[in-house]
């Protein structure tokens, strides 16, 4: 290689960028060339800056919005054994657990009364030792004993589930979930949607269709839902802009994602952690949220979610096209046991004071995004 050819690819890849930028002051949509020309740039802060200008221009204002949830984990028992997963144990494992329904109510409840959450975010394992039934009485009787409570809950994999335990289609499992009371569903599940990738790091789990076709039935049934990625195991950037580019086709077609949360992968506890692989680091996190900003110019709310980036980071993040910080989390389970740090409660007035120096305006939102309060 001649001395000017690593100079010449360097001025190349600050022309893509030009011409990307271009395409965002003219909103005109990004492609996939352009989700990887952004993915491989390493011109980091003028990646946030084009996420920023993305973000603004398509309505964007100063406001960041967090919203007040509890976080419920009805079962750790699991039959799908994902290659990344740190949560799930089997029946006979002895720290094994599965909650009631009535556990379940009075634990939200008792938290409740300590905090006021607006939200609960429920999600657990596939455990073949429970009925559909089950499901339809934990939503029942959380909805019946807190009915101002938006119920966040069950991936898409576990709808899945509840079609093969109950022989219904996911239409009729989402129709009874959702006469019970369910509110929405969280985006989990997706992982990275490429074939190749799902077969290495999630084999048991179905096919990325089953994932679509739950959140379009949702969305047609009106129920909103969130849409993920987890990022940072064996994806390529190709696959990553494969993943944007489904989400923002089903967007287009329906309007029912809430929000995107790229979720970091955490390799402690797993069998990636035996194999040497490290986290993600800040850059790429950030580089996350920034290329999502860009691609989802259909989706409004991209959310730094802070119990897995740690608050500073997500404080740089909302200067990379991030718009959420997700909430004041009383507890979480699943990121916990392979290895966040970050400290499972975060009280308002922190949150506000992060927001608030970020130069931002902090609003606390109810699920659907609905103001309650700013500062
Ligand atoms: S990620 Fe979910 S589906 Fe996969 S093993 Fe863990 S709990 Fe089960």
């Amino acid at each position: 290689m001649s001395p000017v050819e690593p100079l010449m690819a360097v001025v190349d890849r600050i022309g893509a960028l030009d011409a990307i930028r271009e395409k965002v002051e003219a909103n005109e949509r990004l492609d996939f060339e352009d989700g990887l020309e952004l993915l491989e740039s390493n011109d980091l802060l003028g990646l946030g800056d084009l996420a920023d200008l993305a973000r603004r221009k398509r309505g964007g204002s100063d406001e960041v919005y967090f919203v007040q949830n509890l976080y419920l984990n009805q079962t750790n028992v699991c039959r799908v054994k994902c290659k990344f997963c740190a949560f799930a144990v089997t029946q006979k494992q002895s720290d094994a657990y599965t909650f009631t329904a009535e556990q379940l109510v009075e634990d939200a409840l008792r938290q409740r009364e300590l905090t006021g959450f607006t939200e609960i975010h429920m999600v657990g394992g596939e455990s073949p030792h429970l009925d559909f039934d089950y499901y339809v009485e934990v939503v029942r009787l959380l909805k019946q004993a807190m009915p101002q409570v938006h119920l966040k809950l069950f991936t898409a994999s576990e709808i899945h589930h509840m079609t093969k335990l109950s022989g219904l289609s996911h239409e009729e499992v989402l129709v009874e979930l959702k006469s019970a009371g369910l509110g929405s569903l969280p985006g989990g599940g997706a992982e990275v949607f490429a074939d190749r990738v799902r077969r290495l790091v999630a084999p048991g789990k179905e096919h990325s269709d089953f994932w679509f076709h739950t959140h379009r039935t949702a969305h047609r049934l009106g129920i909103p839902t969130h849409c993920t990625m987890l990022y940072g195991h064996v994806e390529t950037y190709e696959e990553r802009v494969d993943h944007w580019l489904r989400l923002r086709d089903l967007q287009d077609e329906t309007g029912g994602f809430l929000a995107f949360i790229p979720l970091a992968f955490h390799p402690e506890n797993t069998v990636f952690e035996r194999r040497g692989w490290r986290h993600t680091t800040g850059s790429d996190d950030l580089k996350m949220i920034a290329v999502s900003r860009l691609m989802l110019d259909n989706i409004q709310n991209i959310k730094a979610y802070w119990i897995m980036m740690g608050m500073p980071l997500a404080q740089v993040a909302l200067h990379f096209g991030a718009n959420d910080v997700q909430g004041t989390v009383v507890r979480e389970q699943i990121f916990h046991a392979a290895g966040a740090r970050t400290e499972t409660e975060q009280k308002i007035g922190e949150l506000v004071r992060f927001v608030t120096d970020a130069g931002r305006i902090p609003v606390q939102r109810d699920t659907l995004y609905n103001e309650l309060r700013r500062w």
